[in-house]
């Protein structure tokens, strides 16, 4: 056999090893993929699809199922449950008798920890689900055409699109980039970024992450842009290959849960203490020590809420659905709680509040200002100029050709496309603040095409947050520079067009185009135009300010000897609904704050007209932020509600300070740089429309509508899911103390046997109280839930009041059992069976009024029918418990007699009238105190 042979057979890869991409020019590189710069074709995508199968690493997916089973069974309670079936057995083979308790623990306790699995997998399996719908979106060319497309569906060959923020999604060969950083933490760990060029020609041995012309699956964008081919999908990926993705879901418990779990140690001391009391009561009274274990073992099942678990796990699943068809994507369980409990929530400006489609609506140009008229994104409308007073030292009007130098600045220096859709109505792809500009273009007939064209743009400074501007070179691809512009650059074929925030722009313009073409901007003229930039911000419009100038040696010498174009405004008018949000969240004693990279102004204005800011309260700015020391930032942040010009590495500093104060803040954001401060917030927030991947990933919930009142809804529903779960541990625990004080009574009260045996307390617990319970986590809503403050975080699920009231019914609930225990057992009737079927009836009715702190005549009780269905369907299990003889005897009941039946009914009936009272009587006391 030859070598070659033996290694070719060894080759783990039976594929053909592809070529060394970064090794190949752009062009050679789209040749061998059988792809050009216009896109593949929809027939080559539906091919290369089928062939290469969808974009996906196939990875295990959440938490194992091993280990989500062990956590059923490595519970605490669940092994006391065991070794109590172990002593019953024990005590059943000393007495000859048949096990049967001791077998029927063993089978509900493993039935539990079953059920228990199923609705972990199923929550989990939910959760994933839920993630998918988050699918990350990608901008491809397909066609000739820009589109944004499900990552799922690239294809090699396929050209993309990316920009800071953005998770890049195959494996590429970049084409073309401007200052493109990427973060290849999923390959290497290092959360340094990484500058890409598209022009380099790299060894074809060059190790994967010395490729600097390429791109790799999993890898994040943190600054600039690019444009890429794609070479490899799904499990060909570098990423799919070493199946190295960091396996970040489901299976979290939420704190709540972790209380529970830390609640089951208390419960299994107080059993054992409390078994060790009566034990010793009821010998010390002479009661037999058999009878006596026996009552213990029972008191030791009593204690142990084992329907809460699960219950718990339905609740949760219940509220992330409810959830979602209100449009907020619940990424982590835990949110669904901690939502509960937020005090702050700190929002960004644009597309959050405002809607995020902007117009053009004024242009300052000369000394003229220049009302643009039109509906929404349609390219047609009117331009009507009026006369400003002109700046200090300059001639009045405006030069020939000004306005649409502006214009034409407007759509050079922007990424935005315009589009038709079927039916007509006109859409932006790219940045709505770049897609108005192309639109006002359009109004004055610019032939945006042409100018792209011809104005080829030759290098780039992408816009950033931080930086508050973007630049573009751009080649006359004609040869000449025209008027004005020629006069601009004389000396150049190249031009540099910027635009941003005002204030930054007007930094670097030592020039302006006035009513006799360019002139110098002197220092009151500089004003001038700043004072036009705040007026037009003062009405809520967001304001850029266009610059040009000819091409010099070096980009920082050009960005510092600009000629001012003009001002233009936009509309970006706050969404409906989201000022009664505003009116909502403070209702529910929560703030909402601002924090917005926009203009001062602007934000005030916004954030007046949605109610956010009181009359003339402070507006504070991203450069005083940066003065304060962190005790100041403390002070600032407990009063200040809108913050402006605020880069985003300021906002994790904001939310900080609001935790150290105590806050429980969640958080918006929709770039790359905002990740750190939703990471750190107790509730990130990301944006499902216009958010950037890397951003979605650090949040706990993603907005699918990109709107503040969907977090409201939002904190509405984890408000609902909090107080069900209140409302079935109030429900669940009243009737534990209840039963195990019953128990305990017997013995102390010198009846002989057992009340209860370990098989009907299981038969409660699980059937009685956990249908009912499952049907009080559905309850569709509650009076006053955002009336309220929020929950303290963290707080004792005993808290507010809850804890009284389980020991207050708890006790009633016993007493009442106990009257009709000691008068059965006297009159000889079966008093056994009459404890149990008083204590399952009177659950009933505990269950009905458990629903609501109003009297039951105040509640509606066909809003929850599956708590009829519940109470009427464990009604009549009851029953047949007693009067069906195979279960009679398993569960050794005896059937009551009408009379005793009566009995325990009349009993039931005064532990229900007893609730409604109570709660009367509380309704009555709380009103006379806030009358007094
Ligand atoms: P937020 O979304 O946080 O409420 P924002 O979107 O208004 O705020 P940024 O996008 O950081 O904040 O914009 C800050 C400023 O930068 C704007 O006020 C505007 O003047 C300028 N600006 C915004 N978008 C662009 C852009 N595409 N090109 C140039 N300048 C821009």
């Amino acid at each position: 056999m030859r070598k070659s042979d033996l290694d070719f057979s060894l080759s783990p890869l039976s594929r053909p090893v592809p070529p060394a991409w970064h090794s190949l020019t752009p062009q050679d590189c789209l040749r061998e993929l059988d792809a050009s710069t216009e896109g593949l074709s929809t027939a080559q995508t539906a091919e290369r699809l089928a062939r290469q199968g969808p974009n996906r690493l196939e990875l295990a997916a959440g938490r194992s199922h091993l280990s989500i089973l062990w956590d059923q069974l490595s519970n605490i309670m669940l092994l006391m449950l065991l070794a109590v079936a172990a002593m019953s057995a024990a005590i059943a083979f000393q007495a000859h008798r048949f096990p049967k308790d001791a077998i029927a623990i063993v089978l509900i306790v493993g039935l539990n920890a079953l059920l228990g699995y199923i609705q972990e997998s199923r929550a989990q399996q939910a959760l994933l689900a839920l993630r998918e719908m988050a699918q990350p979106l990608v901008t491809v060319r397909r066609d000739a055409h820009w589109e944004r497309l499900s990552s799922e569906l690239l294809v090699p060959g396929d050209l993309i699109r990316l920009e800071a923020g953005d998770r890049v999604p195959a494996d590429a060969r970049l084409l073309e980039a401007a200052e493109l950083g990427l973060r290849e933490a999923a390959l290497t760990g290092e959360a340094e970024a990484v500058f890409k060029k598209a022009d380099l020609l790299l060894e074809a041995s060059t190790p994967v992450l010395e490729r600097q012309n390429c791109l790799f699956q999993g890898t994040e964008v943190v600054r600039g842009r690019g444009t890429a081919v794609v070479t490899a999908t799904g499990m060909d990926t570098e990423l799919g290959q070493i199946a190295q993705l960091i396996n970040t879901a489901g299976g979290e418990s939420t704190p709540l849960q972790e209380r529970l779990d830390g609640l089951a140690n208390v419960l299994v001391i107080s059993a054992l203490a409390l078994v060790a009391v009566v034990v010793l009561g009821g010998w010390l009274l002479g009661q037999p020590l058999l009878g006596l274990l026996e009552v213990a073992l029972s008191m030791a099942v009593a204690i142990v809420p084992e329907g809460l678990p699960a219950v718990i796990t339905v609740t949760l699943a219940i509220g992330t659905q409810r959830m979602v068809q209100r449009a907020a994507l619940i990424r982590r369980l835990p949110a669904v709680e901690t939502l509960g409990s937020v005090t702050v929530i700190c929002t960004d400006k644009t597309g959050t509040l405002t809607l995020n489609r902007q117009v053009v609506v004024e242009l300052r140009c000369g000394s003229q200002s220049i009302a643009v008229s039109g509906q929404g994104y349609d390219p047609h409308g009117s331009f009507t100029p009026a006369e400003l007073t002109a700046p200090e030292g300059a001639v009045a009007g405006i030069t020939a050709g000004a306005r649409d130098l502006l214009l034409a600045a407007g759509v050079l220096c922007s990424d935005a496309e315009l589009k038709k859709a079927e039916d007509g109505s006109w859409d932006v792809l790219g940045d709505p603040t770049e897609g108005a500009l192309v639109v006002a273009a359009g109004k004055a007939q610019l032939d945006v095409f042409a100018l792209r064209s011809r104005y080829r743009r030759t290098a780039e400074i992408p816009f950033s947050s931080e930086r508050q501007l973007m630049a573009v070179w751009v080649e006359d691809s004609e040869g000449t520079l025209q008027h004005p512009l020629g006069e601009v650059a004389s000396a150049s074929h190249t031009l540099l067009i910027t635009k941003g925030a005002p204030e930054v722009i007007l930094r670097s313009c030592d020039r302006w185009i006035g009513g006799n073409g360019v002139t110098a901007l002197n220092a009151s003229q500089r004003h001038w135009w700043l004072e036009q930039a705040r007026g037009l911000a003062a009405s809520g419009l967001r304001v850029l300010a266009f610059g040009c100038a000819p091409h010099h040696s070096s980009p920082e010498q050009a960005l510092d000897h600009l000629v001012l174009l003009g001002l233009m405004a936009q509309l970006d008018p706050p969404r409906p609904g989201v000022a009664v949000a505003v009116a909502r969240c403070r209702e529910a004693g929560i703030r909402p704050v601002m924090i917005t990279g926009d203009h001062p102004l602007t934000a005030r204005a916004i954030g007046q007209a949605i109610g956010l800011l009181d009359g003339e309260a402070e507006v504070v700015l991203g450069r005083e932020l940066e003065q304060f020391n962190d005790a100041r930032l403390q002070e600032v942040v407990s009063r200040c509600t809108v913050y402006a010009r605020v880069p985003p590495e300021q906002k994790l500093r904001i939310v900080k300070a609001l935790q150290a104060n105590g806050q429980v803040v969640a958080m918006t954001g929709d770039g790359v740089n905002d990740a750190p401060a939703l990471k750190q917030a107790h509730i990130g927030v990301a944006m499902g429309i216009t958010g950037t991947e890397v951003s979605k990933e650090a949040s706990d919930m993603v907005l699918l509508d990109d709107n503040f009142a969907t977090i409201v809804n939002a904190v509405e529903e984890g408000r609902l899911v909090y107080a069900n779960i209140r409302r079935f541990i109030k429900y669940i625990f009243g009737s534990n103390v209840g039963e195990l004080i019953t128990i305990a009574s017997a013995p102390l009260l010198g009846l002989v046997g057992v009340p209860l045996t370990p098989l009907q307390i299981l038969w409660m617990n699980l059937v009685t109280d956990g249908f009912p319970a499952l049907a009080l986590a559905l309850e569709p809503g509650e009076e006053g839930l955002m009336q309220r403050p929020p929950a303290e975080p963290g707080e004792s699920i005993f808290a507010r009041g809850i804890g009284r009231y389980v020991l207050r019914i708890g006790v009633v609930f016993a007493a009442i059992t106990i009257v009709l225990m000691v008068y059965a057992f006297r009159s000889g009737a079966p008093w056994q069976t009459m404890v149990f079927t008083t204590l399952c009836l009177a659950q009933m009715g505990h269950a009905l009024t458990a629903r609501s702190d109003l009297p039951l005549v105040q509640v509606n009780p066909f809003s929850n029918p599956w708590l009829l269905w519940a109470v009427l369907v464990t009604s009549a299990l009851q029953m047949a418990l007693l009067y069906v003889p195979a279960l009679s005897n398993f569960f050794v009941t005896t059937p009551l007699c009408l009379h005793d039946l009566a009995i325990c009914v009349g009993f039931s009936l005064l532990f229900f009238l007893y609730l409604e009272l109570d709660k009367i009587w509380r309704l009555w006391s709380r009103r006379a105190h806030a009358d007094a």
